[in-house]
């Protein structure tokens, strides 16, 4: 948001702060010198939708509302599916209400299931493995057909690969509640000493060093990622899915170095077996980023690991 603000975009956020500390928005404040309109509802409550994009004369929208948790996914999918695909059928309900059809949705690399081959470009078949990867596919599928329906919907479908790293102000980052679930702000959080050590997931994989191997992108490459894709909107009707990503991956032992290096604390690792439901390898084809948005990832894994790091210690003074 930060990113779009300083581009002169006048941003209203609408979050029910379900996964997120409402003191966010005073640290954004800080960030880019501007009040920051913000809105406390729910994306499935479609009056207070309808009447906030009345009110302030929205044009475009960001669609980063949903629940992200593969396991949570498979315990709770009614909770899911409710969040993820109903409250995108709200947004759409209201953007249709209110006359707006530009639209970029928050789409994941999960949507390749277990690859076929490698670099994944967007033509990899789909598909899912789980419920949460299965609210993405289906959101993207309902999307497509919605931008199928009338000439008038510009819709673009940003499939992430792992974002990492943090504002370079330090200000904001990441906030897992409770125990992590990724690679990064557990690495981060054994740094720095919050957690005695991090469990690698399986040493036998097909990799180089038998470790899982991901493409991660810094969250600033992904937030201009963002903003390429609002101005292709403007002009480009239909619907496009795209790959945010780096196009390089790294495997946790390589992770675990960098990030050893860039905080200069030692992370006790202790190898296990592997994560249910875990691929091997996902790394990203990003040539069609770069075709359509004139977009790539500037940002590599120093910088991750080091905005990663100050984030995490400076969040503990914040809260
Ligand atoms: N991983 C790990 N220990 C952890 C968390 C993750 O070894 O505590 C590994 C995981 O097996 C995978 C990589 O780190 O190979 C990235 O995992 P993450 O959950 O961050 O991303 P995803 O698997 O969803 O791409």
């Amino acid at each position: 948001m930060a990113v779009l603000i300083e581009a002169g975009f006048p941003v209203v956020v609408l979050d029910n702060f379900s996964n997120s500390d409402p003191s966010v928005i005073s640290r954004l404040e800080r960030i880019t010198g501007k009040t920051i309109r913000c809105v406390r509802a729910d994306l499935r409550d479609r009056v207070a939708l309808i009447a906030t994009l009345k009110a302030h004369g929205v044009t475009d929208v960001i669609h980063l509302a949903g629940l992200k948790a593969v396991g949570e996914s498979v315990s709770q999918p009614i909770q899911y599916y409710g969040c993820n695909v109903q409250g995108t059928i709200s947004l759409l309900e209201a953007m249709q209400e209110t006359g707006i059809s530009r639209l970029v949705f928050s789409s994941s690399a999960t949507v390749y299931g277990d690859p076929h081959y490698l670099p994944l470009d967007e033509a990899h078949p789909t598909s899912a493995t789980n419920p949460y990867g299965r609210s993405k596919l289906h959101i993207e599928e309902m999307l497509r057909d919605v931008a199928r329906s009338a000439p008038d919907w510009h819709i673009v479908c940003l499939r992430y690969f792992n974002p990492v790293g943090a504002h370079p102000s330090a200000l904001i980052g990441e906030e897992p509640s409770g125990i992590p679930n990724n690679l990064m702000p557990f690495v981060a959080q054994v740094a720095a000493g919050i957690r005695p050590e991090l469990q690698i997931f399986g040493g036998d994989y097909p990799t180089p060093d038998g470790t899982g191997v991901r493409d991660y992108i810094h969250v600033m490459d992904l937030a201009e990622g963002h903003l390429a894709a609002l101005r292709y909107l403007v002009d480009h009707p239909g619907w496009e899915a795209i790959n945010l990503g780096t196009g390089v991956g790294y495997s946790v032992l390589e992770m675990v170095s960098a990030f050893e290096a860039a905080s200069g604390r030692a992370i006790p690792c202790n190898r296990v077996s592997r994560r249910a439901g875990d691929i091997a390898s996902c790394y990203a084809n990003p040539e069609r980023a770069q075709r359509l948005l004139n977009w790539h990832a500037k940002r590599g894994l120093e910088d991750m690991c080091r905005s990663t790091w100050a984030w995490q210690q400076e969040r503990r003074s914040l809260s």
